[in-house]
């Protein structure tokens, strides 16, 4: 099949996170990399959940014949930057067998009894998987440090900690993929209403969105502080623009499958004698 828009730069470039990156100046609804429209855009989402369920299926063959690879995808965002729907409309077009995905909110008695990485260490994915974070360990130097939860020298002590743990996670075998969906006061103020005005989304609604919208300068700040110290060449952090959700969708889903594709696998190789079995096969009776 044909390609349908185009990447003019690869997501991996126009979006990654380098030196001198400046949040503030992010226009949020900008399309960085793409050629094409909404409509070319859709088109193309559809042949890229082709291409990624074909090579997480090799991925979870590899898995299952003892490779130790696997991928972990990252997401953060301020609430209705899309983070759902990146879930249901790029992973979701993956067989949800070969995905773990876990979603971290306020910590529970259990896990505020130990360190932050502990839930995060538990819930990453094992070999074959694609893991999704649906909020991480960024949540804390993210709200933690804007609620102030913790003393500012621990919030400060934090970004070299979550570089070593993302070493040491990379060095295990993931490939790991940070994505910050980034999206616009204006446009948040939109989700949030749509949410209080449509019965069919009430459930969606929190009014603790609201307290963390009022502080949207200090979430920015810790964002901007965050990315410059966590983004490394093992764990890249991508800055996608959310205000259009296709755009979201179909980067996020570049990044995903550069990601994969950076594995190489190939189909592994039987563990039996093909032509022995095949022999099994044709001389089996089974009606007796
Ligand atoms: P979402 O808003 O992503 O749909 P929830 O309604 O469960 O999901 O919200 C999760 C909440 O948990 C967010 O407000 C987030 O800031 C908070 N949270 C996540 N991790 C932590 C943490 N380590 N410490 C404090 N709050 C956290």
């Amino acid at each position: 099949m044909h390609a349908v828009g185009r990447w003019e730069t690869p997501a991996t470039e126009a979006l990654r996170v380098r030196e001198g990156f400046d949040l503030a100046a992010f226009d949020r609804r900008s399309t960085p990399g793409w050629s094409g429209d909404k409509t070319t855009a859709k088109a193309a989402l559809a042949e890229q959940g082709d291409r990624l369920s074909e090579l997480q299926e090799k991925l979870f063959a590899h898995g299952r014949s003892g490779g130790d690879r696997s991928v972990l995808l990252v997401l953060q965002g301020m609430d209705t930057a899309g983070k759902g729907g990146i879930v249901r409309h790029v992973i979701g077009t993956v067989d949800p067998q070969g995905v773990a995905l876990r979603s971290f909110g306020v910590p529970t008695p259990e896990e505020r009894e130990h360190h932050y990485l502990w839930r995060i260490r538990e819930a990453l994915p094992r070999p074959g998987y694609i893991g999704v974070f649906d909020r991480s360990h960024y949540e804390d130097v993210l709200v933690v440090k804007v609620e102030q939860l913790v003393p500012a020298d621990e919030v400060e002590r934090r970004y070299d900690e979550i570089r070593s743990f993302e070493d040491e996670v990379v060095a295990s075998g993931t490939r790991v993929v940070k994505v910050a969906l980034m999206v616009s006061l204006d446009e948040q103020a939109q989700r949030l209403r749509e949410r209080l005005e449509r019965p069919d989304k009430h459930w969606k609604y929190n009014p603790g969105d609201i307290d963390a919208r009022e502080r949207w300068p200090l979430y920015q700040e810790a964002y901007q502080v965050a990315l410059e110290r966590t983004a490394t060449d093992t764990a890249p952090w991508y800055v996608v623009p959310a205000d259009r959700k296709w755009y979201a969708r179909l980067a996020v889903g570049a990044l995903l499958l550069d990601a994969l594709q950076g594995l190489d696998l190939d189909w592994p190789e039987a563990d039996v004698d093909v032509a022995a079995e095949l022999r099994r096969l044709e001389a089996s009776h089974p009606e007796g």
